[in-house]
């Protein structure tokens, strides 16, 4: 064995571990930026924050316009807001849409740069201080250096990667998710449980990235069909919350592949949620996997618990009606994925055909017809 692994968040968890460790927030700044979407107000958290703050005598400004899929020039307006209030350290609380816009916010707060040159790299190890208060259970983007913002020059969704990325700290209570509806619930749990997959099938996959994986992949299959219903504890709230920040931990080492790469296709021209888009093609991925005799294929189902087929069922039970999408147009979203850095980043690196196939036959077509 020979490798190295950098997760410099600080993560806490546990029932009211906003309030209960309000001192972790004191390090970081006298005035946050709070930034979140609408659902915050409502669910609990953006209380806890305040409260927290407050108790340290820290000052906050909110910026409550953060809407799924975050763009740039929504994270202009949470920089503006972040300027003109004189805030010096940020605060994400809500789904990854926010905290990815926050994690930008951040960046650029201390990296300012032309729209045209935000998706171009090499940023020094430098933002803001954040904290991250995640209320979904999916993405992991509290405990990842990645920050994924709608591309509209490429038409895609395009990830800025960097170590400034990384908040401070993370708190994780499930208690802010019990009003979360099921269709959330459940693509949100897609998206953690695809996040686990793909790191055991990315290149740059090591055994501590494969055991947070597995771990993620035996805590939230049994929870998937609750996650459907929407009707979880709190505990298995926690618990979902738990297995997406370790999905998280080993995306923060890996990276996404190949299914997140054709995915943002699918999120971005049919505005399908990024979780269910993931699912749709998961599958067919991982029948691909079993054709090309990937050698971590066998993990990845051992942690399943159900052979090939018996995943694949459950995805399509998960699933349900799948959208209808015309073939040209998902031939040309395999030309697109192409193009995407993620693809050459799986193991079993596939070929445009290859692509091209998962794309039609998540779709219902047969793609050996003309
Ligand atoms: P989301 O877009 O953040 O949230 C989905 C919906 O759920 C929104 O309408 C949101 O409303 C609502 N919501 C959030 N928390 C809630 C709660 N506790 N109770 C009730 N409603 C709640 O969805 P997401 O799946 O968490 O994040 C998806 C984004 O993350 C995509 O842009 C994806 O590309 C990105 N992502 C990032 C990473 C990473 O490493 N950075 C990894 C995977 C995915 P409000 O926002 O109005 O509150
Ligand atoms: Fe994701």
């Amino acid at each position: 064995m020979n490798f190295g692994y950098y997760m410099p968040t600080r993560v806490v968890l546990g029932r009211n571990c906003v309030t209960e460790h309000a001192d972790l927030f004191a390090p970081l700044g006298k005035h946050a930026l709070i930034v979140t979407g609408k659902s915050s107000a409502f669910n609990g958290a953006l209380t806890d924050v305040m409260t927290a703050l407050n108790a340290k005598g820290q000052e906050a400004t909110v910026f409550d316009r953060v809407t799924p899929n975050p763009t740039i020039p929504v994270v202009r307006e949470g920089l503006a807001l972040l300027r003109s209030a004189g805030a010096d350290f940020v605060v994400a609380i809500g789904g990854g849409s926010p905290m990815d816009a926050a994690k930008a916010i951040a960046l650029l707060a201390e990296q300012d740069r032309p729209d045209e040159q935000i998706f171009a790299g090499g940023y020094a190890p430098e933002a803001l201080p954040m904290a991250h208060i995640p209320t979904t259970a999916g993405t992991g983007s509290e405990v990842t250096p990645y920050s994924i913002l709608t591309n509209d020059v490429r038409q895609t969704k395009t990830s800025i990667s960097s170590p400034a990325l990384f908040p401070r700290v993370a708190f994780l209570d499930g208690k802010y998710m019990a009003q979360l509806s099921p269709q959330v619930s459940l693509n949100t749990a897609l998206d953690a449980l695809s996040h686990a997959v793909e790191s055991m099938l990315s290149r740059n996959a090591i055994p501590l990235s494969d055991t947070l994986s597995e771990e993620a992949i035996e805590l939230i299959v049994p929870l998937l069909g609750k996650a459907q219903t929407g009707r979880m504890t709190l505990e298995e709230r926690d618990t979902m919350l738990y297995a997406s920040t370790l999905a998280g931990m080993a995306i923060a080492q890996s990276g996404t592949t190949a299914v997140h790469g054709m995915g943002y296709a699918l999120t971005y021209f049919y505005g399908i949620p990024h979780g269910r888009a993931n699912a749709l093609l998961l599958g067919e991925t991982l029948r691909l996997c079993e054709e090309k005799k990937v050698r971590k294929l066998p993990h990845v189902l051992a942690a399943f618990h159900a052979p090939l087929d018996g995943v694949t069922s459950l995805l399509d039970a998960l699933i349900g009606k799948r959208e209808e999408i015309p073939k040209e147009e998902l031939e040309a979203f395999a030309a697109r994925a192409m193009m995407n850095k993620n693809i050459k980043k799986s193991v079993y690196e596939p070929t445009f055909d290859e692509v091209r196939r998962i794309y039609l036959q998540s779709f219902g077509y047969d793609a050996d017809e003309e």
